[in-house]
């Protein structure tokens, strides 16, 4: 029989149906483009993209020259952008503000050929000194609420360049995921007085069924909810609630237990497609003491249907203690 299971942060279910697993699911394999000599996003390329906000060089070198690791740069067609103010428009029945924000691709290394699980560890965590080093500096303009890091993998993940890339995009408004996860929190710690997710932690490690890695700082779950096959949630152990908070130790730390998740979801499931995302705070917050900084991390194995987009539930065909034997014996 199938188990319907609660997130404890969100009111979201999730129907655990081990038996739609016997439905026949063909991996699709991901399609490779001849995009090697006209990436704008490889080294050489420079001039191809719109000038850099932020790059790392070994060596000084000219902005928008080459030398660079680590490259960050407005998205050349933005879903929002810098000009204007996001003050709200009209008094009527609907409500809406200006597109104001900022939308940045971060290129994650010069060469093309590559992705971000088999960078080195000091690459990665390059990276992800990027996303902390933006949202520092996103933080600063005010007209910016939120700004979420998110990676898409793949065409299946929506992915439209194929340079190992991710992104960063600002707006106005907190979104609804994290808004509810501020508020799922928040209501949690108020009745227990504990983080939720501190608590999470707790309960994962002493059962230990779902948990695919821990290192001294950071622990990899798949989440008791899971809302997809292979979702990983990645938490610091020490409870903080921004990301920009995170010291050179902790990203160093980071980048392995990020890496080592992604290696093993490519060796469990053959290179898929995949996302995943940051959920910090809003900019500008003070400490939180109810929110936890995560990643999330999950494959894109199947579309969702219209019982998921109808429902707001989730049906995943495999249990996460099975994907988390399966991830933890990947690379043994
Ligand atoms: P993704 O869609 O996840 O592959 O992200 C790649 C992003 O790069 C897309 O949102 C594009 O709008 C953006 N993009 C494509 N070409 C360029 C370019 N030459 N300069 C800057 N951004 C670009
Ligand atoms: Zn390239
Ligand atoms: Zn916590």
């Amino acid at each position: 029989m199938s188990e319907i299971r609660k997130d404890p942060i969100v009111d979201r279910w999730v129907i655990v149906a081990t038996e739609r697993a016997a439905k026949p699911v063909e991996l699709v394999q991901q399609a490779r483009t001849e995009a090697l000599q006209t990436c704008p996003f490889c080294e050489g390329h420079e001039d191809e993209t719109t000038p850099e906000i932020l790059a790392y060089r070994q060596m000084p070198a000219a902005t928008d020259g080459g030398g660079w690791h680590v490259r960050v740069i407005p998205n050349k067609y933005p879903a929002v952008t810098a000009q204007g103010n996001s003050k709200a428009a009209g008094g009527g029945f609907y409500h809406q503000v200006r597109g104001v924000g900022s939308h940045e691709v971060v290129i994650e290394c010069p060469q093309h050929d590559t992705n971000l699980a088999e960078l080195s560890t000091k690459q990665v965590g390059d990276v992800l000194t990027v996303y902390r080093d933006r949202l520092r500096g996103l933080a600063s303009d005010e007209r910016l609420a939120y700004a979420l890091v998110f990676k898409n993998y793949g065409a299946l993940a929506g992915a439209s360049m194929e340079h190992c890339h991710s992104q960063i995009l600002a707006t106005p408004n907190v979104p609804l995921l994290v808004a509810e996860e501020l508020a799922g929190s928040l209501q949690h710690h108020s009745r227990s007085g504990l983080c939720p997710y501190c608590a999470l932690l707790a309960e994962e490690l002493a059962v230990g069924s779902r948990v695919v890695l821990e290192t001294t700082r950071f622990v990899v779950i798949c989440p008791f909810a899971s809302r997809f096959p292979f979702e990983m949630w990645i938490l610091p152990r020490r409870h903080a609630s921004h990301f920009e908070e995170q010291d050179a130790t902790e990203l160093t730390e980071l980048a392995a237990s990020l890496k080592s998740a992604l290696r093993r979801l490519g060796a469990v499931l053959n290179d898929p497609a995949y996302n995943y995302y940051l959920h910090t705070a809003p900019l500008r917050t003070a400490a939180m003491p109810h929110f936890h900084w995560h990643l999330e991390v999950f494959p894109r194995l199947a579309q969702l249907a219209g019982f998921e987009h109808g429902s707001g539930m989730f049906i995943n065909p495999i249990r996460p203690e099975h994907a988390t034997e399966l991830l933890r014996a990947a690379l043994d």
